[in-house]
C-alpha cells in the first residue's frame, strides 16, 4: 500500500530559495525604512491567549468570530496563533511598561494566521510589516506614517500602482450614535440585503459598509454617512491631518464608507490598495487606536499604526514588473580537479578565513570534471577555482572567468588573496541594481 507523502497545509505556503532572495531583499527595505524613520523592532510571541484577541480585536469581528486558529493546550488554556501583530504588541507594551509616560515608536514582522478561504492575495499564513506609534495624540503621526509609506512606494518603484484612501471613524461615542443610526437605516432595509451583511447588522452593521456584494453595495450608496456623526475634535485632528497630507502632495481619496475589520479603531482610518490584485487590492492598512489599551483594562493610550501585507506587496511588485535585479549569491565556486583528499575543503575554508567578504561554494559531491564545472556555473559564481594534482604541488590556484571572456590566470594563494578578484559584489539596493549574467559555461579545463 502506498503512502501519500505529506503536504503543507491549506492556505500555508513555502518560501522556496529562488523567492527567498527577493523576500530577503524586501526585508531589508523595509528594515531600512524602519530605521529611517527611527522606529525600534520588538518581536513578541506567535501564541497569545485567546482573550487578548478576543477582547481587542472585539468578538463581532470576522477575524475573531471565524478567522482564528485557536486550540486548548495541555494544560487546557485557550491559546491563539495570532491573527495580527497590534493587539500582542500593546499586551507586550502594557506588560513591560513601555507606554508609561513616554511615547514608543515600534515595529514587528512576521507571520499572522488566520482561516480565510484561500485565493491568490489571500493566505491561512501570511506575513506582515506591523507598524505601531505610541503616546502621540496630534495628528502629525498619524501624517508621518502615510509619508513613510509613501516613501516604501517611491522606494520600490510602486507609486503609480496604490491609491490612498482615508477616513475618520471618530470617537467610540460618536461612532455608537452613527452605529445607531444605521442599524435602524439597515433594519429597514434588510431584505436588500445580502445574508453576510443581514446577520452583520446585529453584530457589527458598520462592517456592512465593506460589504463586497454589488447589490448590497448600490443600495448602500444612500446609507448615512459617519462623517455627518464626527465629533468636534476629531472632525479637528482629521482636517489637520488632511491639511498636513495636502502639504505634503499625498493624493488621496475621502472613503465615508471606509471602516477597518478590527473594533479597536478610532478617528483615522487609512488604506493603500491596488487595482492590480484583483479583489485582494489591500497591501496596506492601518489607523488610530486609542482605545485599545483601555479595552484591554489598561490606562488610554493613544496609538496609531498599520500593517502590510507582504504576500501582497509581492505580487504587487511581480505583476507590476518592479522586482529587483539581485546580485549573485556566490562569488567564486572552489571546483577541485582530480581527488586531493581533503585539500579543498581546507584550502576553501583558508580563503573565507583570509577574505571575510567572500561567498564561496565549494563544489562537493565528487562526478565528473565536466559536471562539477557545469554545478559551478549554476552556482552563479563569477569565477571558478580550480585545483588539481599541479595546483596543489605549487601552492597555485587557476581562476576561470565563468562570466567574461578573459584569459585563466594561475595564481599563488597570496596573490589571489591580495587581488580584487575576490571582492565580493555589493548586493544590490535599487538606486543601484547589481545585474546576474548568467552565461553558460562552456571551456574545458
Ligand atoms: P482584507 O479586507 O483584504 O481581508 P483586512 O482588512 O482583513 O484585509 P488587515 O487585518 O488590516 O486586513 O491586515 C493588513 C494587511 O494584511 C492587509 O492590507 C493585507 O495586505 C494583508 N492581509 C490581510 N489578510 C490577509 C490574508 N489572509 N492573506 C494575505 N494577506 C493578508
Ligand atoms: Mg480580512
Amino acid at each position: 500500500m502506498s503512502v501519500l507523502p505529506p503536504r503543507a497545509v491549506r492556505g500555508m505556503s513555502d518560501i522556496l530559495p529562488d523567492k527567498t532572495r527577493l523576500w530577503s531583499w524586501l526585508e531589508g527595505q523595509l528594515r531600512q525604512l524602519m530605521s529611517r524613520y527611527s522606529y525600534a523592532e520588538i518581536r513578541t510571541p506567535l501564541l497569545e491567549s485567546t482573550r487578548l484577541f478576543a477582547r481587542g480585536i472585539g468578538a463581532g469581528t470576522d477575524v475573531v468570530e471565524k478567522e482564528m486558529y485557536s486550540f486548548s493546550d495541555r494544560s487546557g488554556d485557550s491559546l491563539t496563533l495570532r491573527p495580527e501583530a497590534t493587539a500582542g504588541c500593546v499586551r507586550a507594551g502594557m506588560e513591560h511598561g513601555l507606554f508609561h509616560n513616554r511615547q514608543e515608536r515600534l515595529w514587528s514582522y512576521g507571520p499572522m494566521f488566520r482561516y480565510e478561504r484561500p485565493q491568490k492575495g489571500r493566505y491561512r499564513q501570511f506575513h506582515q510589516l506591523s507598524v505601531e506609534a505610541f503616546g502621540m495624540e496630534g495628528p502629525d503621526i498619524d501624517a508621518e506614517q502615510i509619508l513613510m509609506t509613501r516613501s516604501l512606494w517611491q522606494q520600490l518603484g510602486l507609486t503609480p500602482y496604490v491609491q490612498l484612501e482615508l477616513n475618520s471613524l471618530g470617537t467610540a461615542q460618536a461612532r455608537a450614535a452613527y452605529r445607531d443610526t444605521l442599524k435602524t437605516w439597515l433594519e429597514q432595509r434588510q431584505d436588500a440585503l445580502d445574508e453576510d451583511s443581514r446577520r452583520r447588522i446585529h453584530t457589527n452593521p458598520m462592517r456592512v459598509l465593506d460589504s463586497k456584494d454589488p447589490a448590497t453595495r448600490a443600495l448602500l450608496t444612500d446609507a448615512p454617512q459617519l462623517p455627518a456623526f464626527l465629533d468636534g475634535p476629531s472632525r479637528e485632528h482629521f482636517e489637520q491631518l488632511c491639511a498636513s497630507l495636502d502639504e505634503a502632495g499625498v493624493s488621496y481619496t475621502l472613503n465615508p464608507a471606509l471602516v477597518r475589520g478590527l473594533d479597536y479603531y478610532s478617528r483615522t482610518v487609512f488604506e493603500w490598495t491596488t487595482t492590480e490584485l484583483g479583489a485582494q487590492g489591500a497591501v496596506c492598512s492601518g489607523g488610530r487606536y486609542d482605545g485599545l489599551t483601555t479595552q484591554l483594562g489598561g490606562k488610554p493610550v493613544t496609538a496609531c499604526g498599520f500593517a502590510l501585507g507582504m504576500e501582497r506587496l509581492v505580487l504587487l511588485l511581480e505583476s507590476c514588473q518592479r522586482l529587483p535585479e539581485l546580485a549573485a549569491e556566490v562569488d567564486a565556486a572552489l571546483v577541485s580537479c582530480g581527488d586531493l583528499g581533503s585539500y579543498s575543503l581546507l584550502l576553501a575554508d583558508k580563503l573565507r578565513a583570509a577574505c571575510p567578504g567572500l561567498r564561496l561554494q565549494l563544489i562537493c559531491g565528487g562526478g565528473s570534471i565536466k559536471s562539477r564545472m557545469k554545478r559551478a556555473d549554476r552556482s552563479g559564481a563569477r569565477l571558478a577555482l580550480l585545483v588539481g594534482e599541479s595546483e596543489k604541488e605549487q601552492g597555485t590556484v587557476t581562476v576561470k572567468f565563468l562570466r567574461e571572456e578573459r584569459d585563466q590566470l594561475q595564481l599563488s594563494f597570496d596573490d589571489l588573496v591580495s587581488s580584487d578578484l575576490l571582492a565580493s559584489e555589493p548586493l544590490a539596493d535599487p538606486g543601484s541594481p547589481g545585474a546576474v549574467k548568467t552565461g553558460k559555461y562552456s571551456g574545458s579545463h
